[in-house]
């Protein structure tokens, strides 16, 4: 893995302390790695991430780990909006429309081991390896649906949705009901707000929703179920049961 250093970003500042607990993956949506390399060292973008990642698997570091890059704009996650504090950034040098339009394999290799020792340096749970449309449903929609979470789970690096046994789903009928929650709908927002999205607005809010919806299916959903508008329900019950085993 071919690692550059020699360009910096003057676009961040302190993380305050905050702890880093989030890894934010994203795609440029430029022409190549040297115009996502200008625009994101450019001061008056106000843009950056920790890192990018080439078509051909080089990384660049253009900010330091322990400064506070801006990456995540106007974001949530559990609670949080100060996403930029308590993440590391990586861009993929990708654009849906461009040449660049493939996650390669040498790309997506070297973002592997990269997760893999940033995990390790600042232990990060493997429900925290987030894409920028999680934290941000309703605004971004990269890395996209092309994105392989598959390769990631296959890698162990990010958490991988065990299916439920007749008992477990069971388990979590009984524990909705708590909640004394009768539709999918109210099911479905409390499980998404759980896990960490931002469900603030989208009980009333019809087309947040949907936006949230396709966020989520884009990520955990095949390729072929999202185009078929299956329901994530089932998902979503198998994904929070999991994540309550889990999380640490
Ligand atoms: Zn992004």
């Amino acid at each position: 893995m071919k690692y550059i250093t020699k360009y910096k970003s003057p676009n961040y500042n302190s993380r305050k302390n905050s702890k880093i607990r989030l890894i934010i993956i994203h795609y440029t949506a430029l022409k190549n790695t040297s115009d996502a390399v200008s625009y994101l060292c450019n001061k008056e973008k106000k843009v950056s991430s920790h890192y990018l990642i080439s078509q051909n698997g080089t990384v660049y570091n253009l900010v330091q780990e322990k400064f506070r890059a801006w990456h995540a704009g106007q974001a949530f996650w559990k609670e949080i909006t100060d996403i930029n504090s308590i993440s590391i950034g990586i861009e993929l040098d990708y654009n849906p429309s461009g040449k660049n339009n493939k996650f390669s394999f040498k790309m997506i290799d070297s973002l592997k081991k990269l997760i893999l020792k940033l995990q390790k340096k600042y232990k990060i749970d493997k429900n925290n390896i987030l894409a920028h449309s999680d934290i941000a449903p309703f605004r971004k929609k990269d890395p996209g649906k092309h994105f392989p979470w598959k390769l990631l789970y296959s890698s162990n690096l990010v958490i991988c949705l065990k299916n439920l046994k007749r008992n477990e789903i069971k388990i979590m009928e009984k524990w909705f009901s708590n909640y004394n929650l009768k539709s999918k709908k109210q099911k479905t927002i409390l499980a998404l707000s759980l896990i960490g999205y931002d469900t603030r607005e989208v009980f009333k809010n019809s087309k947040l929703y949907n936006k949230l919806i396709r966020a989520y299916r884009i990520r955990y959903l095949n390729n072929e179920d999202i185009n078929k508008n299956k329901s994530i329900y089932n998902t979503l019950i198998k994904h929070l049961f999991n994540y309550m085993l889990t999380k640490n």
